[in-house]
């Protein structure tokens, strides 16, 4: 289902600090729209976050209001990674609202591997 509620973006939260440098960050690459970054609590051997530098709060917020630019670099980020990273089997995920285990409210790919996923879902 479509959510129509109109959010507002929270420029407090931890990855808008993290993209104003108020609070570092491990860099995997960088791009003018998008950031990739190791997760401070990883999951997986490699466990990569990969958010737009726009101020969008989730998923459907980026991909209905970011400009073709944002999303073009977004998805080149997405096909860049692996092999940057020396993978070739990895698992991509996003979640969008609290129900969905989204916890920081700017939208992020999470990219994991490194070990074998095929029996982890949480
Ligand atoms: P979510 O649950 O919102 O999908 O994922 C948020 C992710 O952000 C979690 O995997 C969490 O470990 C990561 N995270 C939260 N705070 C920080 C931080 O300050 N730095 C980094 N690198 N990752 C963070």
């Amino acid at each position: 289902m479509l959510c129509r509620k109109r959010y507002m973006y929270d420029h407090e939260n931890i990855f808008a600090k993290l993209l104003r440098h108020e609070i570092p960050c491990n860099t995997v690459l960088e791009t003018k729209h998008v950031l990739a970054f190791y997760d401070i609590n990883p999951q997986a051997p490699i466990h990569v976050l990969i958010i737009p530098k726009g101020a969008y709060g989730h998923a459907q917020a980026f991909y209905t209001k970011a400009t073709a630019e944002e999303r073009l670099e977004f998805g080149d980020m997405l096909g860049r990674l692996p092999e940057h990273l020396g993978l070739s089997s990895f698992r991509l995920i996003s979640n969008q609202g609290k129900e969905a285990g989204q916890e920081v409210p700017h939208y992020h790919v999470h990219l994991l591997g490194g070990k074998s996923l095929a029996t982890i879902l949480a």
